[in-house]
């Protein structure tokens, strides 16, 4: 830190992505992103739209806001495209907590919400988890603050229903409820319907995970008009011209291929299935996952060194830490063959530890 840095960031803890080593090449299932490329007309678009970057971008974007629409059944005006989902999640910081609003969030989850209330110097308060990690609903009746809560959430895959978020709504009907749903294509179920029900509902949704597009920061927020006109003022107090046009075109022609991703998503949580339950048998607990991960634990050896043995054989993961997540590790679904290449270096971890080497 220079002496230099305003003194209101003296306590920030940023926000620390998933590893990105290039000392070899590894099976990486660290940051949850899809194994599978989007598809050729994806890049063949973004390529033809590059020839025009000397241009600014449309900072309406409307030709991905319109298609967006479409696919949604919602209004072009109850949409807006950001530069990834957490760009329209500090938005929603920055627009709807104060000291008088704080931000509240389960006690594990989704990283950066602490790190944007951290940076925008609002309040916060976590609200623990069940002993099973799962959300007890009635935890968030009548809070006075902005919800934020990802469903499914992360790092945990578990998932709330979409009657069980509805109930939050019924009990929050003056405060803001973000519902986080970056994972929710695995097999989630999505509260955009919602959205004309309820004036107070903000859905965040991503193309980094089920639709491939991580490397082209692209993310989305739905809800009522009046509350895209209130993110759209912090997006033109900030970025106007947020997503690059090169993103909205790779947008746009990834929701023409719905059938595509729709396919990979299937692949994915059936190499979901498969390798939880190839866990299970070598002795895992592994919760039960509606997204494109596994969060895991084993007795046999802890999640730290798990991590750091399946490193050196050549395979990421993600180990978190944390008070109650330590002993847990966070598996990126990837394809049928990288899942196989993850269990074998997985028993061969295990009967390393067994028989005493390398410990
Ligand atoms: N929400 C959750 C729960 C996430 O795990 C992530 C990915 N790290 C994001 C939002 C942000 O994703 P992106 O900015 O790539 O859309």
């Amino acid at each position: 830190m220079s002496r230099f840095l305003s003194k209101k960031y003296a306590d920030l803890t940023p926000y620390v992505p998933g590893e990105q080593p290039k000392d070899m090449q590894y099976v990486k299932l660290n940051t949850n992103e899809s194994p599978f490329a989007p598809p050729y007309a994806v890049a063949k678009a973004v390529e033809k739209e590059a020839k025009l970057c000397r241009l600014y971008s449309n900072p309406t974007c409307s030709l991905l806001v319109d298609k967006v629409a479409e696919v949604y059944n919602v209004k072009p005006s109850q949409v807006l495209p950001t530069n990834g989902s957490d760009e329209i999640l500090h938005f929603a910081f920055m627009a709807f907590c104060d000291k008088d609003t704080p931000a509240i969030f389960p006690d594990v989850t989704y990283g950066f919400y602490e790190v944007f209330a951290q940076l925008d110097g609002v309040p916060y308060k976590k609200i623990p988890l069940m002993e099973d990690f799962s959300i007890d609903v009635r935890d968030y009746f009548g809070v006075n603050g902005t919800i934020f809560i990802a469903n499914p959430n992360a790092p945990t895959g578990l998932a709330l229903s979409a009657m069980q978020v509805e109930e939050i709504l019924q009990n929050n009907p003056d405060t803001i409820v973000v519902i986080d749903e970056a994972y929710v294509d695995f097999g989630g179920e999505s509260v955009v319907p919602l959205i004309d029900k309820y004036d107070n509902l903000l859905v965040t949704q991503t193309f980094s995970k089920s639709r491939s597009l991580a490397g082209a920061r692209l993310g989305l927020g739905f809800a009522s008009e009046k509350l895209i006109a209130d993110l759209n003022a912090m997006k033109y107090s900030t970025n106007p011209y947020n997503v690059n046009r090169m993103t909205e075109r790779a947008g746009y022609v990834a929701l023409c291929k719905q059938a595509y991703f729709d396919k990979k998503c299937k692949m994915i949580c059936e190499n979901r299935e498969y390798t939880a339950s190839a866990l299970k048998n070598l002795g895992f607990t592994v919760l039960p996952s509606k997204t494109n991960f596994l969060f895991v634990t084993t007795d046999a050896i802890d999640g730290k060194t798990l991590y750091e043995k399946l490193k050196e054989k050549g395979v990421l993961i993600r180990h978190l830490g944390g008070e109650r997540t330590a002993k847990y590790n966070r598996v990126t679904i990837g394809t049928k063959k990288q899942m196989d290449v993850f269990l074998q270096k997985v028993q061969e971890v295990l009967k390393e530890q067994k028989n005493g080497k390398n410990v």
